[in-house]
């Protein structure tokens, strides 16, 4: 019998919708069709009456949402015969572009930032056996580097500039329309390069059967102005709120920032290369950019974990930091329904996380009384 697994991942399943031929040889690792999970105990706190869910995008292959993009990116490069790829990373596009290159068979260059990398990513890259190239500068300068190296080297960049990146991510968009059976009202996201945040928008815009868009038509880059994905499945858009960590936030200050710093490291970005395309989704979806700071986040972070049992990284907790402040203040209405992205799994940044343990951890004596007594205080 042949193996004919249920679900193959997100090109086979929208083949008709991404600019992909139907005999390409697909390289998936059963990305995408993560879940949308309701909150509860976190509305319930906040004192609010909003529909609020995550789209746990921690559970691709990698971790990350940077799967459903890659797995675009290394297909396309692979049929036009490329032998390398190259990106400069925070960590996660390293990983996946890491574990996308070892199975395709081709060789995969990473920039990562000195020092600022968080521990499982840095693991994923090596495992997958990525050339890792640590250099001593931020992802900033990693990404100019990528830019010249390309220019004058068989490499293919899949950083998210790579617009087959793009048509990948879009696909979150459809598969939050499939379970909601309509457009969130608002979709909360962590800001970096601002890919994701442009991909989301053109999914939700083809959905909306939404063509004309002289910003997106360029983000696509496939359709010469006339979307051919276009349907009419839902009738509104969602407004797209773009949240940054303080440190890093070039879209609230209006212009790059040089030195970016937060402990997000996944959003740790002073010049995002999608700045345009992120202007027009805000001005298009009629949403808008906010501030958290690294407290916040973190206090975001746990509280996914301890309310809902939910362990993202510092990054994607950002939007639901964002989200929060937004319904507290009544900026996103009673009566919403409010999705927030959380971009990566907890389990990347173990350092971060153990380094908010508190008192969580006692060490006792391996003895029936000093265990029993512990357990009584605390009951
Ligand atoms: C890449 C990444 C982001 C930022 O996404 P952009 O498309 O660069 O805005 C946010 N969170 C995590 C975990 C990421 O890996």
């Amino acid at each position: 019998m042949p193996f004919r697994p249920r679900y193959t991942g997100l090109i086979a399943k929208y083949l008709d919708r991404l600019p992909i031929s139907d005999d390409a040889r697909i390289l998936g690792l059963g990305e995408g069709n993560t879940p949308l999970i309701q909150l509860t105990r976190i509305p319930a706190e906040l004192g609010r009456d909003v529909d609020l869910y995550v789209k746990f995008e921690g559970l691709n292959p990698t971790g990350s949402f940077k799967d459903r993009g890659m797995t675009m990116a290394v297909t396309k490069a692979v049929e036009q015969g490329a032998k390398a790829i190259i990106c400069a990373s925070t960590g996660n596009t390293s990983a996946s572009a890491a574990a996308y290159a070892a199975r395709a068979g081709i060789s995969c260059f990473v920039l990562i930032p000195d020092g600022k990398i968080a521990m499982g990513k840095l693991a994923q890259a090596i495992m997958h056996g990525a050339q890792v190239l640590q250099i001593r500068g931020n992802f900033d300068a990693g990404m100019r580097l990528v830019k010249e190296l390309a220019e004058h080297a068989p490499l293919t960049i899949v950083n998210s500039i790579n617009p087959y990146r793009l048509q990948g991510q879009k696909t979150a968009a459809f598969e939050i329309i499939e379970e909601l059976e309509r457009a969130p009202d608002y979709h909360c996201l962590p800001v970096g390069n601002a890919g994701n945040i442009t991909a989301h928008w053109i999914g939700y815009s083809e959905c909306a059967g939404r063509t004309g868009d002289e910003q997106l038509t360029a983000a696509c880059a496939f359709c010469g102005g006339q979307c051919r994905y276009a349907s009419a499945l839902v009738e509104r858009r969602p407004r797209m709120v773009g949240y940054q960590a303080s440190g890093s936030a070039p879209f609230l200050r209006g212009g790059p920032v040089a030195e970016p710093e937060t402990v997000a490291t996944a959003i740790r970005i002073g010049d995002p290369q999608s700045w345009d395309y992120a202007q027009a989704v805000r001005e298009e979806s009629g949403g808008w950019f906010d501030e958290l700071s690294d407290e916040e986040i973190l206090q975001a972070q746990r509280m996914l974990a301890d309310h809902e049992g939910v362990f993202c990284e510092p990054a994607s907790a950002t939007s639901v930091a964002g989200a929060m402040r937004d319904i507290r203040s009544g900026r996103i209405p009673e009566g919403s329904t409010v999705v927030c992205t959380l971009t990566g799994h907890g389990l990347k940044d173990p350092d971060v996380a153990s380094a908010q343990a508190g008192d969580a951890v006692q060490t006792v004596d391996a003895d029936y009384q000093a265990v029993r007594e512990a357990i009584l205080k605390r009951l």
